[in-house]
């Protein structure tokens, strides 16, 4: 079954923000196996959106439009909806007690602007009454027709949870779709292509997705078929050999997290867990403590920024640190075991780098970084060279950091470094 993407912003075409929108939509279509024949994007414009709007109608038999939602002057999707079809503004009640209760929870004012979004075309449905996230469906001459919010966060939401199972209900041939998706550290797009080459003859129908979500790349197994036992089975079989080309690089599946996933594995022994982080600057324990219930496990961390604060509360000697300097090997095992005394945990992780952009030198370049893990009567120790934004090298660093302890817990050897 065919269908389009329209995304509306004037900071699509300028160039401003990249259209992650027309990316998502196209990619959930298509892994559904929906046909996406093409994606428009134009500006905040009156007759821009009317004649796309138009055309797609006369194309297609589903259309997704996303942006203009808002409550600004730029946001004007239901008024040219209102006029490109005939169907005049009516105030939908729900949407109008949402905004009232949204107001009111808030203490704020309901302004006109604010109004102006629970008013839709005629014959309009809501979109997630439940509120968050809001946009509206109508069919108009046999073709449906889905308005989403701009944001994407929110444009996601309203994709999976409605637009794409209300399309498969009414479009599909084969009713029942199943997607599971295995997530990778370590290995980026071109390593998982590599691994997967002579995999095309095994997977039969399932249709792999690949979704880069830095530091991590996800793989998507898709399969749609006649019956939940049928397709449950097929894709066991396959992911069963996908599991076997990725090895220890998945570190989780659905909606695991790298440092959820850490967090079952220090449950599981019994271990407690102890931080000193240089150029993460505490990134290791905010990932720790996005875990509801890591206080089971984590005991603290040590921001252990400044050779100061390394000597100091963790005992790392000075003499060390005027020898080798604060990025290397030694200091890291001295900041590992430092921390575990100081925390009393049995297992501590410690990392220290250069994370850019100044400050490299040629023997230890922007992105060195070393990483060490302590245990009781052990010590390890290596040495990464990342790439990218200070930022990138961080969230590199901390996951790294977190796959040690995944990996240590688990018995499988650690990625290797530079
Ligand atoms: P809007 O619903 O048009 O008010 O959009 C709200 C915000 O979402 C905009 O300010 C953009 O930052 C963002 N946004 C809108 N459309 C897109 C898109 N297609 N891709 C990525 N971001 C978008
Ligand atoms: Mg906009």
């Amino acid at each position: 079954m065919e269908g389009e993407i329209i995304t509306i912003g004037s900071e699509l075409i300028s160039g401003r923000t990249l259209d992650f929108n027309a990316w998502y939509a196209a990619g959930r279509l298509t892994a559904s196996g929906l046909r996406v024949t093409r994606i428009t994007s134009v500006g905040d414009d009156f007759d821009a959106v009317s004649e796309a709007l138009t055309r797609a109608l006369a194309a297609s038999r589903f259309v997704i439009v996303t942006g203009g939602l808002g409550a600004t002057e730029d946001d004007m999707t239901s008024e040219i909806v209102a006029r490109a079809l005939d169907r005049p503004l009516c105030l939908d009640k729900e949407m109008f007690s949402l905004l009232k209760s949204y107001t009111e929870d808030r203490g704020i004012r309901m302004t006109p602007s604010l109004e102006k979004m629970a008013w839709m075309p005629d014959g309009s449905r809501m979109l997630n009454p439940e509120g968050r996230a809001c946009g509206f469906a109508l069919t108009q001459e046999g073709v449906r027709l889905y308005f989403l919010p701009g944001v994407p966060d929110q444009m996601r939401y309203l994709m999976d949870k409605y637009v794409i199972p209300e399309l498969l209900d009414v479009y599909s041939t084969l009713p029942v779709i199943r997607q599971r998706v295995l997530k990778v550290f370590g290995l980026n797009e071109p390593g998982i292509a590599e691994l997967f080459r002579g995999l095309k003859g095994e997977i039969g129908d399932v249709v792999l997705g690949f979704y880069p979500r830095f530091p991590e790349n996800h793989v998507t197994l898709s399969l749609r078929g006649a019956d939940e036992d049928s397709v449950s089975a097929e894709l066991d079989r396959v992911e069963k050999n996908i599991r076997a080309l990725l090895g220890a690089h998945v570190f989780g599946s659905e909606n695991d997290t790298m440092a959820g996933v850490v967090g079952e594995a220090l449950l599981e022994k019994g271990f407690t867990l102890g931080l000193a982080e240089s150029c993460t600057g505490g990134l290791i324990g905010h990932l720790v403590t996005e875990t509801a219930g890591s206080s089971r496990y984590y005991r603290g961390g040590v921001m252990a920024y400044s050779d100061e604060v390394k000597a100091t509360l963790l005992g790392v000697s000075r003499t060390t640190l005027e020898r080798d300097g604060a990025v290397s090997e030694a200091t890291i095992k001295e900041m590992a075991q430092g921390v575990r005394r100081l925390l009393d945990v049995d297992l501590a992780v410690a990392v220290s780098g250069i994370a850019g952009p100044g400050g490299g030198t040629e023997a230890k370049p922007v992105g060195t970084v070393h990483l060490g893990l302590s245990v009781a009567g052990e010590t390890l120790a290596g040495r990464y060279r990342f790439w990218g934004t200070r930022e990138q090298v961080k969230r590199q660093t901390a996951y790294m950091a977190l796959d040690w302890v995944r990996r240590y817990l688990h018995g499988d050897p650690f990625l290797p470094g530079s």
